[in-house]
């Protein structure tokens, strides 16, 4: 049984499952780059360390929630890396959306440690991490993924096996793919509304109750309606998604003419500064093309 867990990465979504984890019971140890965001778990009770080979020293359990392939990079084969110390009969989970041959190089390394490792991104965003209410994905040895499974309990609403490392990071950019789609056809319609003169509140009532509402439509919807671009999923981690999925089904010769569509404007609304800002201010690459502001109290 798993009792003791280390977890790096503090970000927007670490910090809500890590939370999660010190409320379940578990004897929980953090690192994050930036020692600061570490504070809060200290005063809750948490072991804090110095880096990550001296985070994950004699746990059951090591978890990481990072940006992209290269923070997972630096924190796994790093010098002062997980790979560094890691013991045998430890288990890892990388819970990041990276490329699934990024999923399968750790699971390779690891298993030459005699290290169980599973790939767990995850879908939902800051509120379904701090109300441990994500949607979970884990590829691996299906025994070590039974023994994590109570762990994943406490930090979503389902837990979804696919079977061999990297298809779940795989199953995650295809679900963002859908996402990057869906906040692109979002955008592209408010600004159509926008400009042809609709009440945008009645559009909003109209997308929450129709046959095509989703949660993510709604949600984003009325945040761009009160010009609230503050930050759930930064566009930068979308624009880097994007990326990974057409690396990802280009080596798979998928064809993706939609993403690319969405790609470039993401782009251009990161060389426009928004990076930072929320997903969902990809809609100001169009309203500057479009020359206007969707906004409800206009
Ligand atoms: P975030 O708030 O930007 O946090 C990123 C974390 O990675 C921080 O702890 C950051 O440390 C760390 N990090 C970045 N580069 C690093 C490096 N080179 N070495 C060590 N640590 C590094 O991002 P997030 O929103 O939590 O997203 C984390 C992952 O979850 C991403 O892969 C993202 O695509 C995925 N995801 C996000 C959402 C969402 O809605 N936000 C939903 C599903 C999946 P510092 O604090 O020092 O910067």
């Amino acid at each position: 049984m798993i009792k003791t867990i280390s977890y790096l990465g503090l970000g927007t979504m670490g910090s809500g499952m890590a939370s999660n984890l010190l409320k379940a019971g578990y004897e929980l140890t953090v690192w994050n780059r930036s020692v600061e965001k570490c504070e809060p778990f200290a005063r809750k009770g948490a072991r804090v360390a110095k880096s990550p080979v001296e985070a994950i020293r004699d746990v059951d359990l090591v978890v990481y929630m990072l940006s992209n392939d290269q923070a997972v990079e630096d924190v796994v084969f790093g010098t002062k890396g997980i790979l560094t110390g890691i013991k045998e009969g430890q288990i890892v989970m990388d819970m990041s959306t990276v490329l699934p041959a990024t999923s399968l190089r750790e699971q390779e390394a690891y298993a030459k440690r005699g290290v169980d490792f599973l790939d767990a991104p995850v879908f939902g965003s800051k509120q379904e991490s701090a109300d441990a209410k994500l949607w979970i994905m884990a590829a691996g040895n299906k025994a070590i993924f039974e023994k994590v499974k109570p762990v994943l309990e406490h930090l979503g609403q389902t837990v979804h096996y696919f079977g061999k490392n990297g298809n779940a990071t795989a199953m995650k950019l295809v679900g963002n793919l859908i996402v990057a789609l869906e906040m692109e056809a979002l955008a592209e319609g408010l600004v159509l509304a926008q400009k042809a003169g609709l009440n945008l509140n009645t559009v909003m009532e109209v997308v929450k109750a129709a046959d095509f509402r989703s949660p993510l439509l709604v949600g984003n919807g009325h945040n761009i309606l009160k010009r609230d671009f503050s930050s759930n999923f930064a566009l930068k981690l979308m624009l880097k998604d994007a990326r990974l999925i057409e690396k990802f089904a280009g080596s798979l010769q998928s064809p993706i003419p939609a993403l690319r569509v969405v790609e470039k404007n993401l782009a251009s609304a990161f060389a426009l500064g928004f990076g930072t800002e929320n997903a969902s201010a990809l809609i100001k690459a169009l309203e500057k093309e479009a020359g206007v502001e969707v906004n409800a109290s206009k």
